[in-house]
C-alpha cells in the first residue's frame, strides 16, 4: 500500500479511496475508511490509537471496510445528509426504489448500510477532538450530504474534500453529479460546494482519489468551478431560440388527439397507427404502450368502429413506454415487435443496471430489423437505432395521411418541454457522438414532416432545430470530458459499453 507523509503527523494511505490519518494529541483521526487495510500500518508509523473516523460521503469505496462486525474501538461520524444512504434502514429503502423511480442505479451504494454511525458532521459547524477544532463544510455531489473537513495542522490549513474535487480541476466519477436523468441539480449543488471551499484559503487540498494538491489549490478549484458552470449550462436547453412548432390536433370524444385519419395519440405516451387499406384495414399498431394509458386506449378503440390492435412496439425500454406490452400481448392476435436494442435490457432483467426498467421481463414475439424496413400492412416503416436519452432506443418513420411521421420517443422534445430533451445521464447509457449527434443527423437526413415523440409531443420538423442540437451535443461532450480525470469519457464517464 502506498503511504505518503504529507506533514508531520499527517498521512495519506492509498486504499480503495485515499484515507487520511492525522495525529491529534493522544489519538489518531481518520478521514474516510476504505477497506480498513491501512490500519495495520498505524503503529509502525508511531501513530497513537485511532479514536475517530469521519466519512466525507456514503460511497462504498469510502467505507466498505466498516461493515465488518464486532465492537469498534473508534467512533464513526458521517454527515446527517448522508443518513438515508448509510444507515441500514435508509439503504434498504433506497434499494427498493432502484430502477423504479429512476434512482440512478446502485452505483457505489453500500450493500446493507452501516450500523452504529453518528450523523453529527453538521455543515458549517465543528467538533473538538481534544483542543483541535475539526470544521465541516457541505460539498454535495458524490452524495447529497457529502461534506468536507477543515483542520489546522502544523501551521497549515488542510481541507479534506472527499470527491468534491480531483487534481486537474476534474471530478472523480463525474456521473455521480447526475442525481436524476435530466436536470443539472446535482451539478449545481456540486458547484456551490466547490465555491465554498475555493474561498477558504487552502494550503493543502486532500481529495478522496488521486494526488494531494499543494500547489495553489484555490486556482485549481476556480478552474473546476468554471468547468462545473459549463456542465450545468449544457444540462440546460439543447436548442436555444427554437420555437416549439406544435401541431394542433383534433380531440376525439374520449379525449385522444387525432393527428390525421389514421393516427391518434392517447394518454401520456401512446400512439395508435391504423391501417387504412387492403386486407389489413382496421388493424392497428400501438407505439409506446404505458400501463396507465390502457384505459385511454380502450376508450379510443371503442370510438373507432372496427379498429383492433394487432401489433405493438416501443421506442425505448423505459417503463413508461413499454410496461403495457405484455398486457396487449395477452390479447388475442396481438404481436409484440421490438427493436434489438430495445429488447436488450428488458428481455431478461438483471443484465443492465439502468433506471426506469419495467418490473417484469418483456419478451418480444418478433424482432424489428436493427436498421432497415419493417413492412406492416400498407406501411413500410423505416427503422433505425436512435440513441440519445438512452442507448436502448430506436425510431420508426412512415407516411401517414400524406405526411412523413417519425416516432421518436424521448430524445428530442419541443423546447418548452424539459429544455428540448428527455435529458442525458451516464446511468441511462447516454452518449454524445454515437447517441445525440448521430440521431440528430438521422432526423436531418430523413426529413420527417412531423415528429411524434414521447409524452404527447408532436411537432413540425425544422432543420435549424436539429443543427442546433448537434452543436449542443458537441459542446456537452466537451464539457463532460473536461470533468474527467483521465480526459476520457470512455474511462471516466460512460458507464455502459456500446452494444450493437
Ligand atoms: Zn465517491
Ligand atoms: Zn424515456
Amino acid at each position: 500500500m502506498v503511504i505518503d507523509q504529507l506533514l508531520p503527523g499527517l498521512f495519506r494511505f492509498e486504499d480503495t479511496c485515499n484515507v487520511y490519518v492525522f495525529e491529534c494529541g493522544d489519538c489518531s483521526v481518520a478521514v474516510d475508511y476504505g477497506s480498513g487495510a491501512w490500519r495495520s500500518a498505524l503503529r509502525g508509523l508511531g501513530l497513537p490509537p485511532l479514536r475517530h473516523v469521519y466519512l466525507t460521503h456514503h460511497h462504498v469505496d469510502q467505507c466498505d471496510g466498516l461493515r465488518r462486525g464486532g465492537r469498534r474501538s473508534f467512533t464513526v461520524h458521517a454527515p446527517p445528509g448522508e443518513r438515508n444512504v448509510i444507515h441500514p434502514d435508509g439503504v434498504r429503502a433506497v434499494r427498493r426504489w432502484i430502477g423504479k423511480l429512476g434512482v440512478p442505479g446502485s452505483y457505489s451504494l453500500l450493500e446493507r448500510g452501516l450500523a452504529g454511525v453518528r450523523f453529527d458532521m453538521i455543515g458549517f459547524d465543528d467538533h473538538f477532538v481534544g483542543t483541535r477544532r475539526v470544521r465541516f463544510v457541505e460539498t454535495p455531489g458524490h452524495g447529497r450530504g457529502a461534506t468536507s473537513l477543515v483542520i489546522d495542522h502544523h501551521g497549515k490549513q488542510v481541507v479534506f474534500c472527499g470527491d468534491a474535487a480531483h487534481a486537474g480541476a476534474t471530478v472523480h466519477e463525474p456521473y455521480m453529479l447526475e442525481w436524476d436523468h435530466w436536470t443539472g441539480d446535482g451539478a449545481v449543488a456540486a458547484w456551490r460546494g466547490v465555491e465554498r471551499i475555493e474561498a477558504l484559503g487552502i494550503d493543502l487540498l486532500c481529495p478522496s482519489h488521486g494526488p494531494v494538491i499543494a500547489e495553489r489549490p484555490g486556482t485549481m478549484l476556480r478552474r473546476l468551478s468554471r468547468k462545473l458552470l459549463e456542465f450545468i449550462d449544457v444540462k440546460g436547453n439543447i436548442c436555444p431560440g427554437e420555437p416549439d412548432r406544435y401541431v394542433e390536433p383534433q380531440f376525439t370524444s374520449s379525449g385522444a388527439r387525432r393527428l390525421g385519419d389514421h393516427l391518434y395519440q392517447f394518454g401520456i405516451n401512446g400512439y395508435l397507427l391504423v391501417s387504412g387499406s387492403g386486407s389489413g384495414s382496421g388493424a392497428a399498431l400501438v407505439i409506446d404502450p404505458y400501463l396507465s394509458d390502457m384505459p385511454r386506449l380502450d376508450a379510443l378503440l371503442a370510438e373507432l368502429d372496427g379498429v383492433r390492435v394487432t401489433d405493438v412496439t416501443a421506442t425505448h425500454y423505459h417503463i413508461d413506454h413499454i410496461d403495457a406490452a405484455p398486457v396487449l400481448q395477452r390479447r388475442k392476435g396481438v404481436t409484440l415487435h421490438l427493436h434489438p436494442r430495445v429488447a436488450e435490457p428488458v428481455a431478461r432483467l438483471g443484465t443492465h443496471d439502468v433506471p426506469w426498467l419495467p418490473p417484469r421481463a418483456i419478451r418480444p414475439d418478433a424482432m424489428l430489423p436493427s436498421r432497415g424496413t419493417w413492412k406492416w400492412n400498407e406501411h413500410r416503416l423505416r427503422v433505425a437505432p436512435f440513441a440519445g436519452q438512452t442507448w436502448w432506443h430506436c425510431c420508426l418513420m412512415t407516411d401517414v395521411d400524406g405526411r412523413r411521421v417519425l416516432f421518436g420517443g424521448d430524445n428530442f422534445q419541443p423546447n418548452s418541454r424539459w429544455n428540448g430533451t428527455g435529458g442525458f445521464c451516464a446511468m441511462n447509457g447516454c452518449r454524445f457522438r454515437e447517441g445525440f449527434i448521430r440521431s440528430a443527423r438521422l432526423v436531418l437526413d430523413w426529413k420527417p414532416d412531423l415528429l411524434a415523440c414521447g409524452h404527447g409531443t408532436y411537432y413540425r420538423f425544422a432543420p435549424s432545430h436539429f443543427r442546433k442540437i448537434i452543436r449542443w451535443a458537441e459542446r456537452a461532450e466537451r464539457a463532460t470530458k473536461a470533468l474527467c480525470p483521465t480526459g476520457s469519457l470512455e474511462r471516466d464517464y460512460y458507464l455502459h459499453p456500446r452494444s450493437a
